[in-house]
């Protein structure tokens, strides 16, 4: 149905006001009174001056004020960019300018970096927030008649004087339109710089509501609460929390830094219904101290995305939550979040797999160097997908979108293969693939062999140069607290697991993998440390 997200929000806030749209740090803020900070929030942003069309950026943690200000945007027909709150000067000069920002809303700690980059990029307005903005405190007096720049002859504005300028009350019209352009999601940038994806209301909103309706059986609207574990300006956070979440009824619990500790009290307090993150964070609550003493009863979704899940992994989630259904999604941001997930209407589990497209949308593998033939069930190739979700096209990169979306199906740059049922695994990225001797070598698959090692805890394989393979196999290694291994433990325990042409014949210990800010394993990265080594 061609219900906006705005609208969406709008709908919940009719059928279920009284309830909490979200929580942070111990208050909440119901259907109600989110959608009021929405509207006056929105007209403020009239008033200033920004116009339907026009891209505003948000630089916050996820906080309150980060939906306020994306639902606002979303109202007054203008286009949400999201910015990561750790870039670097360079990064935000990037993304600023790619995306066009003349406004952005910025974290008070981050306002000496907005300000350094504001003479190199389009800006022409600084919001500033706190994080106690929304805390409901005495308000101070308010200005009369117009805003005043929090700085002189600076366009710096506060976000609590235009959050509080316009009355409790204030309507807003919905400019929302079903087909225009809503969001520019940036991509992980796990493989090279983040590149804008152009998300309409169409493609996320269609999104939504599909996975609402696979998900039908354990979901029920006004009920759920969902962790917000992804950052926001991912579109794990964006997409498969803040819009899936309030569109629904459900509860958003907000937490700035997903740390263990932090999630280890998430799920004491606020217990969560469904819980989704990227696999290395199960890994650091499975390894928590705490993990074993946890109640998790109430969780009836357990989700990982957006990186691959050692196989390892899934029977320790199983068997400390028996009774919530483990749910692995594949989807990327160029379509609108999720693509395909384990099927909630069916009991059938198959661990490792990703699940089947969702209703009414097409997966189909082709060969990776041709793109051409739709390859046999059980092969592997290059993962396309069809459906409503799929991405308008990159921001400013006619070519690299004329790469990836191709009569209507979006080249994933990812291989996998399909089972009998349907089933989709996903094998690697393509831009991984080892050559070594002539085969192909998915690092993935080692990884995940080696982390099913009782003493170790993550591991990273890359390809490096050798002479007589072209490529060979090089594992980082990160060993569990107090326990260590040698070299040769690790590859005799790979030998038993793993054809000849795949074992890693160079093995390095390290502390720590890199990963982005998501959690992903940052491969390239890896393969940059390593070539700075000498052999
Ligand atoms: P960039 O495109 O900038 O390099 P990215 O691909 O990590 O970064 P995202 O759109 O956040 O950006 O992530 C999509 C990718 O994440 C997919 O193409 C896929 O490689 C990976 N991914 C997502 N879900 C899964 C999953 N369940 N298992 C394995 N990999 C996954
Ligand atoms: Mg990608």
């Amino acid at each position: 149905q061609p219900i906006t997200l705005t609208q969406f929000l709008s709908q919940s806030a009719l059928r279920f006001g009284d309830r909490p749209a979200l929580t942070f740090m111990g208050f909440s803020i119901t259907y109600i009174a989110l959608t009021d900070l929405v509207n006056r929030f929105a007209q403020s942003l009239t008033d200033l001056g920004v116009q339907h069309g026009d891209r505003v950026a948000i630089m916050l943690p996820n906080m309150p004020q980060t939906v306020v200000a994306n639902y606002a945007i979303l109202r007054m027909g203008a286009v949400t960019v999201m910015v990561n709150p750790l870039y670097t000067i360079p990064e935000l000069t990037y993304q600023l300018n790619d995306a066009g920002v003349e406004t952005l809303i910025v974290l008070d700690t981050l306002v000496d970096k907005a300000k350094a980059v504001w003479p190199h990029t389009p800006l022409k307005r600084l919001i500033v927030c706190h994080s106690n903005d929304l805390i409901p405190v005495p308000s101070e007096s308010l200005p009369a008649g117009a805003y005043r720049p929090v700085e002189t002859g600076n366009a710096v504005f506060s976000y609590r004087e235009l959050q509080e300028f316009h009355p409790i009350g204030q309507p807003f019209a919905d400019q929302s339109e079903w087909n225009g352009l809503a969001t520019l999601m940036y991509t992980g940038g796990t493989t090279g710089q983040s590149k804008g994806v152009i998300l309409t209301h169409a493609t996320m909103s269609s999104n939504i509501q599909l996975v609402r309706a696979d998900w039908n059986e354990v979901w029920q609207d006004g009920q759920e609460r969902l962790a917000a574990i992804f950052p926001m300006f991912h579109v794990g956070g964006y997409i498969g929390m803040q819009l899936l979440s309030l569109s629904y009824g459900a509860t958003l619990i907000l937490i700035p830094r997903p740390e263990p500790d932090t999630l280890m009290r998430l799920l004491e307090i606020d217990k969560p219904t469904v819980l989704a993150a990227v696999p290395t964070i199960y890994v650091g609550l499975l390894n928590h101290p705490n993990w074993a003493n946890l109640d998790l009863s109430f969780i009836k979704i357990m989700a990982t995305a957006a990186a691959p899940m050692a196989a390892s992994i899934y029977p320790l989630l199983v068997e400390k939550c028996p009774e919530a259904r483990l749910v692995e999604v594949w989807g990327m941001t160029e379509l609108s979040g999720f693509a395909t997930c384990t099927p909630l209407a069916t009991e059938k589990v198959k661990l490792g797999s990703v699940g089947l497209p969702l209703p009414g949308c097409d997966v189909k593998i082709v060969d990776i160097t041709t793109g051409l033939t739709a390859l046999p069930d059980g092969q592997a190739g290059e993962i396309c997908f069809r459906g409503p979700q799929v991405m308008l096209g990159y921001w400013n990169k006619a070519e690299a979108t004329a790469d990836v979306v191709r009569e209507g199906w979006l080249y994933s740059g990812d291989i996998g293969y399909v089972d009998e049922d349907g089933w989709l695994y996903i094998v690697d990225r393509k831009k991984d693939l080892v050559i070594a001797g002539g085969y192909n070598v998915y690092p993935r698959e080692i990884d995940d062999v080696l982390v099913s090692h009782p003493a170790i805890l993550e591991a990273c394989c890359i390809g490096v140069p050798d002479a007589y393979r072209g490529e060979t196999v090089k594992a980082f290694i990160v060993c569990k607290p107090y326990k260590s291994l040698e070299a040769d433990e690790v590859i005799t325990y790979c030998r038993e697991r793993l054809a000849a042409y795949k074992l890693p014949r160079q093995i390095e210990f390290v502390t720590e993998i890199p990963k982005s800010v998501v959690g992903k394993i940052l491969r390239r990265e890896v393969r940059r440390l390593a070539m700075l080594q000498p052999a």
